[in-house]
């Protein structure tokens, strides 16, 4: 099959505009905050941020996986930064952030992998800024309970924990992950009494139809509420090939199926990132 060149029209990004916009682009480059959506350019700004929403990076920007969809840096990472959680609070402040989603990269380099600067980073956000929801888009933590715990104790608004791509895709899609683990600790985190639970997968990587519906009943089985599903774009030359750009119409297909199989949300299209539209999940 040859890979497809031209990106079709549904995925050509209107720039973002919008007094709220404008403003918060201001701010984020008067006091240097750091943002995902500034940093990976994501489509979605002029809308996130109109509604209040933003979604930030702790840890660092060097990972020490690296999956071969993303963009972020692998190597040998920075040492941990201790007033990073009282920095990202800060942000969030000056941003007046209404709904904060906050990820990072996966630290296997650390003893606790980041779970302790993960908690004091909610902590931070909730004394500073008490009227904002929080998302935690987790890593796995390789699936150790006593690090998922520290999540569950500071209670987010939201989990997430993506599983990214099908069953059948995840070694060659995120090499050092593994789809049943993950599956776990989305159902630990739910038997942990976390309200909602979320999770996300890329299109366009070569999954058919039915491993993607079987990915969706696996993660109900989890009993996952949240689901997102969007367009995988490469982030460079190096990066995993975009083996097909799936058609609107199916999305909205994959959006039916989701909902008639029991989530509470389902975000389904080609532009859908983990965290778009992040606010409306939480209620
Ligand atoms: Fe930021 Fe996520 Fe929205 Fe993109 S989809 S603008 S990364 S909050
Ligand atoms: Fe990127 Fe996360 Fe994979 Fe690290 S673990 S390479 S940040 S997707």
């Amino acid at each position: 099959v040859q890979p497809p060149k031209a990106k079709p029209k549904w995925l050509r990004v209107k720039l973002p505009t919008g007094r709220k916009y404008t403003q918060l682009r201001g701010l984020v480059e008067k006091y240097d905050l750091h943002t995902i959506c500034t940093s990976g350019s994501c489509p979605n700004m002029g809308e996130c941020w109109g509604e209040g929403t933003a979604t930030f990076m702790i840890l660092g920007n060097i990972c020490t996986r690296s999956c071969g969809f993303c963009g972020v840096r692998t190597g040998r990472p920075e040492d941990v930064d201790w007033a990073e959680p009282e920095k990202v609070a800060r942000s969030i402040k000056i941003m007046g952030i209404k709904h904060a989603v906050i990820t990072s990269v996966d630290r296997d380099d650390l003893k606790d992998m980041g779970s302790i600067i993960w908690s004091e980073t909610v902590k931070a956000i909730r004394r500073m800024n008490p009227e904002t929801t929080l998302e935690t888009l987790i890593p796995d933590f390789q699936g150790i309970h006593a690090h998922l715990d520290r999540i569950v104790e500071v209670a987010p608004e939201v989990v997430s924990h993506n599983m990214e791509t099908v069953r059948r895709l995840t070694r060659e899609v995120r090499i050092q992950a593994k789809y049943d683990r993950s599956l776990g600790v989305l159902k630990y985190l739910k038997q942990q009494g976390v309200n909602r639970t979320k999770s996300g997968i890329m299109l366009g990587l070569g999954e058919k139809e039915e491993e993607v519906i079987q990915t969706m009943t696996d993660l109900r089985e989890a009993e996952v509420d949240v689901l997102t599903i969007g367009q995988y774009l490469q982030p460079s030359k190096k990066h995993l090939p975009v083996k097909s750009f799936i058609l609107p119409e199916q999305f909205e297909k994959y959006g039916e199926i989701g909902k008639e199989m029991g989530f509470r949300h389902v975000e389904s299209g080609a532009l859908v990132r983990s965290s778009y539209k992040a606010h409306k999940h939480i209620h």
